[in-house]
Protein backbone atom coordinates (compact mmCIF):
# COMPACT_ATOMS: atom_id res chain seq x y z
CA UNK A 1 0.00 0.00 0.00
CA UNK A 2 1.32 3.25 -0.70
CA UNK A 3 1.79 6.11 2.46
CA UNK A 4 -0.96 9.13 1.86
CA UNK A 5 -0.24 12.18 3.78
CA UNK A 6 -3.29 14.46 2.95
CA UNK A 7 -3.31 18.48 3.93
CA UNK A 8 -6.31 20.21 4.25
CA UNK A 9 -6.78 23.51 6.31
CA UNK A 10 -9.40 23.37 9.48
CA UNK A 11 -9.79 20.20 11.52
CA UNK A 12 -12.82 18.24 10.15
CA UNK A 13 -11.49 19.06 6.29
CA UNK A 14 -10.17 15.52 6.22
CA UNK A 15 -12.83 13.70 7.17
CA UNK A 16 -15.35 15.50 5.15
CA UNK A 17 -13.59 15.47 1.77
CA UNK A 18 -11.21 12.61 2.07
CA UNK A 19 -12.30 10.47 5.03
CA UNK A 20 -13.09 7.62 3.31
CA UNK A 21 -9.59 7.24 1.12
CA UNK A 22 -7.89 7.80 4.35
CA UNK A 23 -9.87 5.43 6.44
CA UNK A 24 -9.41 2.75 3.37
CA UNK A 25 -5.57 3.48 2.92
CA UNK A 26 -5.23 2.93 6.54
CA UNK A 27 -7.26 -0.29 6.65
CA UNK A 28 -5.12 -1.56 3.74
CA UNK A 29 -1.82 -1.27 5.62
CA UNK A 30 -0.69 2.43 4.12
CA UNK A 31 1.49 4.52 5.97
CA UNK A 32 -1.47 7.14 6.33
CA UNK A 33 -0.83 11.19 8.09
CA UNK A 34 -2.62 13.88 8.14
CA UNK A 35 -1.21 18.05 8.73
CA UNK A 36 -3.84 20.40 9.30
CA UNK A 37 -2.73 24.08 8.56
CA UNK A 38 -5.00 25.62 11.24
CA UNK A 39 -5.65 25.56 15.42
CA UNK A 40 -3.08 25.18 17.82
CA UNK A 41 -1.91 22.77 19.73
CA UNK A 42 -3.86 22.30 22.91
CA UNK A 43 -7.34 23.80 21.08
CA UNK A 44 -10.68 21.83 21.72
CA UNK A 45 -10.40 21.37 17.76
CA UNK A 46 -7.11 19.72 17.78
CA UNK A 47 -8.41 17.53 20.41
CA UNK A 48 -11.23 16.36 18.20
CA UNK A 49 -9.22 16.03 15.55
CA UNK A 50 -7.07 13.90 17.51
CA UNK A 51 -9.98 12.12 18.14
CA UNK A 52 -11.55 11.80 14.68
CA UNK A 53 -7.90 10.32 13.51
CA UNK A 54 -8.06 7.47 15.81
CA UNK A 55 -11.63 6.92 14.34
CA UNK A 56 -10.59 6.56 10.67
CA UNK A 57 -7.90 3.74 11.99
CA UNK A 58 -4.96 6.51 11.47
CA UNK A 59 -1.96 5.44 14.41
CA UNK A 60 -0.50 8.88 14.18
CA UNK A 61 -1.20 11.97 15.61
CA UNK A 62 -2.34 14.98 13.49
CA UNK A 63 0.73 17.33 12.20
CA UNK A 64 -0.27 20.59 13.14
CA UNK A 65 0.93 23.84 11.20
CA UNK A 66 -0.11 25.67 14.18
CA UNK A 67 -1.17 28.74 11.99
CA UNK A 68 -4.50 30.65 13.14
CA UNK A 69 -8.42 30.11 11.23
CA UNK A 70 -8.88 33.01 9.43
CA UNK A 71 -11.89 33.76 10.96
CA UNK A 72 -10.98 32.72 14.65
CA UNK A 73 -8.04 34.74 15.81
CA UNK A 74 -7.62 32.82 19.09
CA UNK A 75 -7.76 29.38 17.27
CA UNK A 76 -3.44 29.90 17.43
CA UNK A 77 -2.92 32.54 19.94
CA UNK A 78 0.24 34.39 19.07
CA UNK A 79 0.36 32.80 15.29
CA UNK A 80 -0.88 34.85 12.10
CA UNK A 81 -3.37 33.54 10.20
CA UNK A 82 -2.36 31.19 8.01
CA UNK A 83 -3.54 33.96 5.25
CA UNK A 84 -1.40 36.20 6.51
CA UNK A 85 1.39 33.74 7.46
CA UNK A 86 4.90 34.33 5.06
CA UNK A 87 4.93 31.93 2.32
CA UNK A 88 8.06 30.59 2.68
CA UNK A 89 7.90 29.92 6.26
CA UNK A 90 4.37 28.18 5.49
CA UNK A 91 5.71 26.29 2.66
CA UNK A 92 9.16 25.04 4.71
CA UNK A 93 6.85 23.74 7.60
CA UNK A 94 4.98 21.39 5.00
CA UNK A 95 7.99 20.26 2.90
CA UNK A 96 9.34 19.27 6.30
CA UNK A 97 6.36 16.88 7.23
CA UNK A 98 6.33 16.00 3.35
CA UNK A 99 9.86 14.80 4.27
CA UNK A 100 9.51 12.87 7.44
CA UNK A 101 6.28 11.09 6.29
CA UNK A 102 7.15 10.56 2.79
CA UNK A 103 4.27 9.88 0.71
CA UNK A 104 3.87 8.56 -2.16
CA UNK A 105 0.57 10.49 -2.79
CA UNK A 106 -0.21 13.44 -1.06
CA UNK A 107 -4.08 14.49 -0.89
CA UNK A 108 -5.14 18.21 -0.71
CA UNK A 109 -7.88 21.12 -1.33
CA UNK A 110 -8.37 21.92 -5.22
CA UNK A 111 -7.56 25.66 -6.57
CA UNK A 112 -11.30 26.86 -5.65
CA UNK A 113 -10.63 25.24 -2.05
CA UNK A 114 -13.36 22.67 -2.30
CA UNK A 115 -16.61 22.92 -2.14
CA UNK A 116 -17.14 25.70 0.08
CA UNK A 117 -14.22 27.98 -1.21
CA UNK A 118 -13.69 29.09 2.17
CA UNK A 119 -10.08 31.17 2.11
CA UNK A 120 -8.19 29.35 4.39
CA UNK A 121 -8.79 25.99 2.15
CA UNK A 122 -7.75 28.05 -1.48
CA UNK A 123 -4.45 29.13 0.83
CA UNK A 124 -3.62 25.26 2.05
CA UNK A 125 -3.85 24.01 -1.72
CA UNK A 126 -1.39 26.80 -2.81
CA UNK A 127 0.96 26.08 -0.20
CA UNK A 128 0.72 22.28 -0.89
CA UNK A 129 0.90 22.59 -4.54
CA UNK A 130 4.60 24.75 -3.80
CA UNK A 131 5.31 22.63 -1.08
CA UNK A 132 5.29 19.37 -3.22
CA UNK A 133 7.59 20.08 -5.62
CA UNK A 134 10.43 21.82 -2.90
CA UNK A 135 10.31 18.56 -1.01
CA UNK A 136 12.00 17.11 -3.57
CA UNK A 137 15.15 19.76 -4.17
CA UNK A 138 17.44 19.03 -1.34
CA UNK A 139 18.75 22.82 -1.65
CA UNK A 140 15.32 23.70 -0.55
CA UNK A 141 14.54 23.86 2.72
CA UNK A 142 17.56 21.93 3.94
CA UNK A 143 16.80 22.44 7.21
CA UNK A 144 13.32 20.48 6.77
CA UNK A 145 14.66 17.37 6.04
CA UNK A 146 16.53 14.69 3.54
CA UNK A 147 14.75 15.68 0.29
CA UNK A 148 11.52 13.50 -0.77
CA UNK A 149 9.14 13.67 -4.05
CA UNK A 150 5.29 12.40 -3.68
CA UNK A 151 4.68 11.14 -6.87
CA UNK A 152 1.32 11.50 -7.11
CA UNK A 153 -0.78 14.90 -5.72
CA UNK A 154 -4.82 14.55 -5.61
CA UNK A 155 -6.96 17.05 -5.66
CA UNK A 156 -9.70 17.10 -3.38
CA UNK A 157 -12.81 18.51 -5.77
CA UNK A 158 -16.84 18.86 -6.20
CA UNK A 159 -18.01 17.94 -9.99
CA UNK A 160 -20.89 19.94 -11.34
CA UNK A 161 -23.38 16.74 -10.88
CA UNK A 162 -22.47 16.23 -7.51
CA UNK A 163 -23.18 19.86 -6.81
CA UNK A 164 -26.64 19.60 -7.85
CA UNK A 165 -27.45 17.26 -5.22
CA UNK A 166 -25.50 19.27 -2.19
CA UNK A 167 -27.96 22.30 -3.02
CA UNK A 168 -30.01 22.70 -0.39
CA UNK A 169 -27.83 21.93 2.35
CA UNK A 170 -27.40 24.90 4.74
CA UNK A 171 -29.54 26.92 2.06
CA UNK A 172 -26.94 26.91 -0.28
CA UNK A 173 -28.09 27.23 -3.49
CA UNK A 174 -25.77 24.80 -6.40
CA UNK A 175 -24.86 27.92 -8.23
CA UNK A 176 -22.79 29.40 -4.55
CA UNK A 177 -20.74 26.06 -4.40
CA UNK A 178 -17.58 26.24 -5.85
CA UNK A 179 -17.72 23.13 -8.17
CA UNK A 180 -15.58 21.96 -11.16
CA UNK A 181 -17.61 22.98 -13.98
CA UNK A 182 -16.46 19.92 -16.38
CA UNK A 183 -16.89 16.57 -14.86
CA UNK A 184 -14.35 15.39 -17.08
CA UNK A 185 -11.95 17.06 -15.10
CA UNK A 186 -12.22 14.90 -12.28
CA UNK A 187 -9.70 11.76 -13.32
CA UNK A 188 -10.61 9.55 -10.05
CA UNK A 189 -13.86 8.95 -8.56
CA UNK A 190 -14.04 6.42 -5.05
CA UNK A 191 -16.90 4.79 -4.00
CA UNK A 192 -16.29 4.97 -0.37
CA UNK A 193 -19.63 3.37 0.70
CA UNK A 194 -17.63 0.37 2.60
CA UNK A 195 -15.70 3.24 4.69
CA UNK A 196 -18.61 4.95 5.32
CA UNK A 197 -19.01 4.32 9.12
CA UNK A 198 -15.53 5.29 9.93
CA UNK A 199 -15.89 8.66 7.56
CA UNK A 200 -19.09 9.74 9.70
CA UNK A 201 -17.87 8.99 13.14
CA UNK A 202 -14.99 11.40 12.22
CA UNK A 203 -16.74 14.22 11.44
CA UNK A 204 -18.91 13.51 14.35
CA UNK A 205 -15.80 13.68 16.56
CA UNK A 206 -15.89 17.56 15.71
CA UNK A 207 -18.39 18.07 17.62
CA UNK A 208 -18.23 21.49 18.19
CA UNK A 209 -18.72 22.58 14.14
CA UNK A 210 -21.42 20.35 14.86
CA UNK A 211 -23.27 22.34 17.91
CA UNK A 212 -22.17 25.70 15.18
CA UNK A 213 -24.49 24.58 12.48
CA UNK A 214 -21.12 23.84 10.56
CA UNK A 215 -20.88 20.82 7.64
CA UNK A 216 -21.10 18.04 10.74
CA UNK A 217 -24.27 19.43 12.40
CA UNK A 218 -26.01 19.94 9.01
CA UNK A 219 -25.41 16.72 7.75
CA UNK A 220 -26.24 15.57 10.95
CA UNK A 221 -29.65 16.71 10.38
CA UNK A 222 -30.63 14.51 7.42
CA UNK A 223 -32.05 11.78 6.62
CA UNK A 224 -29.34 8.82 6.88
CA UNK A 225 -29.41 7.68 2.81
CA UNK A 226 -29.10 11.32 1.95
CA UNK A 227 -26.52 11.66 4.04
CA UNK A 228 -24.67 8.22 2.31
CA UNK A 229 -25.60 9.82 -0.71
CA UNK A 230 -23.77 13.11 0.01
CA UNK A 231 -20.80 11.40 1.91
CA UNK A 232 -20.04 8.26 -0.17
CA UNK A 233 -17.82 9.12 -2.75
CA UNK A 234 -14.98 11.29 -3.08
CA UNK A 235 -13.62 13.01 -6.11
CA UNK A 236 -10.10 13.86 -7.59
CA UNK A 237 -7.96 15.38 -10.06
CA UNK A 238 -4.95 13.30 -10.24
CA UNK A 239 -1.55 15.06 -11.47
CA UNK A 240 1.63 13.24 -11.76
CA UNK A 241 4.50 14.82 -9.90
CA UNK A 242 7.22 12.17 -11.44
CA UNK A 243 7.52 11.21 -15.49
CA UNK A 244 3.85 12.38 -16.19
CA UNK A 245 4.37 10.43 -19.67
CA UNK A 246 5.98 11.04 -23.27
CA UNK A 247 3.00 9.96 -25.10
CA UNK A 248 3.05 12.98 -27.25
CA UNK A 249 -0.12 14.65 -25.80
CA UNK A 250 1.50 17.55 -24.72
CA UNK A 251 4.11 19.02 -27.44
CA UNK A 252 6.12 20.74 -27.55
CA UNK A 253 6.76 19.61 -23.97
CA UNK A 254 7.32 15.39 -24.90
CA UNK A 255 11.19 13.60 -25.30
CA UNK A 256 12.77 11.07 -23.43
CA UNK A 257 14.02 10.91 -20.17
CA UNK A 258 17.27 9.10 -19.98
CA UNK A 259 19.54 11.63 -21.85
CA UNK A 260 19.15 14.21 -19.06
CA UNK A 261 22.31 12.46 -18.06
CA UNK A 262 24.56 10.45 -20.36
CA UNK A 263 27.07 7.44 -18.98
CA UNK A 264 27.20 5.35 -16.41
CA UNK A 265 26.38 7.33 -12.88
CA UNK A 266 24.41 7.90 -9.81
CA UNK A 267 22.15 9.84 -11.26
CA UNK A 268 22.03 7.68 -14.09
CA UNK A 269 21.14 4.51 -11.57
CA UNK A 270 19.01 6.14 -10.10
CA UNK A 271 16.85 6.88 -13.04
CA UNK A 272 17.08 3.87 -14.34
CA UNK A 273 15.76 2.09 -10.59
CA UNK A 274 12.84 4.57 -11.26
CA UNK A 275 12.06 3.56 -14.66
CA UNK A 276 12.29 -0.08 -13.68
CA UNK A 277 9.22 0.85 -11.30
CA UNK A 278 11.27 -0.83 -8.53
CA UNK A 279 9.34 0.39 -4.93
CA UNK A 280 8.37 3.69 -5.92
CA UNK A 281 6.01 2.46 -9.04
CA UNK A 282 3.65 0.77 -6.52
CA UNK A 283 1.94 4.14 -5.55
CA UNK A 284 1.30 4.79 -9.22
CA UNK A 285 -0.25 1.62 -10.86
CA UNK A 286 -2.81 1.61 -6.67
CA UNK A 287 -3.70 4.93 -7.96
CA UNK A 288 -4.53 3.80 -11.41
CA UNK A 289 -5.43 0.16 -10.30
CA UNK A 290 -7.56 1.08 -6.91
CA UNK A 291 -8.40 4.24 -7.62
CA UNK A 292 -9.80 4.53 -11.41
ZN1 LIG B 1 -12.41 23.91 6.28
Amino acid sequence: MPSLLAVYAHPDDESLFSGGVLARNAAEGGRTAVVTATWAEGTHRAAELAEALRLLGISEEPRLLGYADSRVPDSAPGSPRLCDAPLDEAVGRLAGHIRDVRPEIVVTHDAYGGVTGHEDHVRTHRLTVLAVQAAGFGRLYPEAGAPWQPRVLCLAAHPHSAGRAMSGLGGTAADRLWTVPDDDRITTTVDVRPWLSRKWAAIRAHRCEARLGAAPGLLAGLPADVREQLLGTEWYIRQDLVHAGDGGEGRPLTGGRRPVRAGPGPGAHRAAAEGSGCGGAVGRSWVRARWA
